[in-house]
């Protein structure tokens, strides 16, 4: 996998097929543990990176790494890359030729990669993930609010959309609830420790209960599953309620 990714990124960096190839410094290929189970997509890289040649240098890069650093995880232990390789002249929208002609590239980075969490920050690249794998995303822009912070399992796939870090600079007031949202990183990195002696392990293994329920919760958002709150406050639960605290007819 190293040497497909060193193939694929020496065609990034030299790559000319659209336009922003001419103002560019850098195309910058994704950076860091490519063993992750988080693979952060940002949309571009700004001016600083670009002048620079790194990912995550500049304004936005620093309020990302006070993110990261509260939620208690670290930078390195994380893959991140950009759903267009090259800078976006004046920090302005992408457009859908841009687009189109660069995603093939993300595409292949999480062919291989295979990250277990696919984590899009902002607007565009939760935009470009959810319709990936067909999690049928919202058309309006303001409609993708509600969807930061929450896990979703898309055709096979942990897909946790966050805001962009630089949204932060032009509205701090947002920190303390996106610092939450990032905090939910920590939350991934372990199953929920209850899962060995759950039931809903059991079901799955037998297969009567859809893998979602495992992927979103026991392996994922563990800390919003009611089993899990409720097993910590030692109150009761029939076994056959599922994480969402509804009571599942079929597992009684
Ligand atoms: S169903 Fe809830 S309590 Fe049980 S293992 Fe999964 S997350 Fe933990």
């Amino acid at each position: 996998m190293e040497a497909q990714l060193k193939i694929l990124n020496s065609g990034i960096v030299k790559c000319r097929k659209c336009h922003l190839a001419e103002s560019r410094l850098h195309a910058l290929p994704g950076e860091g543990d490519i063993k992750s189970k988080f693979f952060l997509v940002a949309l571009s890289p700004g001016e600083q990176e670009d002048r620079e040649g790194s990912m995550f240098i500049g304004p936005s890069g620093q309020v990302l790494d006070r993110l990261l650093k509260s939620a208690n995880v670290e930078r390195d232990s994380l893959y991140i890359s950009n759903l267009i390789k090259c800078n976006l002249p004046q920090n302005r929208k992408p457009k859908l030729l841009e687009i189109e002609a660069c995603h093939q590239y993300l595409d292949e980075e999480l062919e291989l990669i295979k990250p277990e969490f696919i984590i899009p920050l902002g607007f565009y690249a939760s935009r470009y993930i959810l319709e990936k794998y067909r999690a049928d995303p919202p058309s309006a822009k303001v409609d993708f609010r509600p969807l930061y912070g929450k896990l979703i399992y898309a055709y096979g796939q942990k897909i946790f959309p966050l805001p962009h870090p630089a949204s932060l600079l032009y509205n701090p007031d947002y920190y303390p609830q996106t610092q939450e949202k990032y905090n939910k990183l920590h939350t991934f990195i372990h199953p929920c420790k209850w899962y060995n002696y759950c039931p809903m392990k059991r079901f799955y293994q037998q297969g009567r209960l859809e893998r979602k329920w495992i992927e979103l919760y026991c392996h994922g958002d563990w800390q919003a599953c009611r089993r899990y709150q409720m097993e910590e406050n030692h109150q009761y639960h029939p076994d056959n309620m599922l994480a969402d605290g509804s009571i599942a007819g079929t597992l009684a």
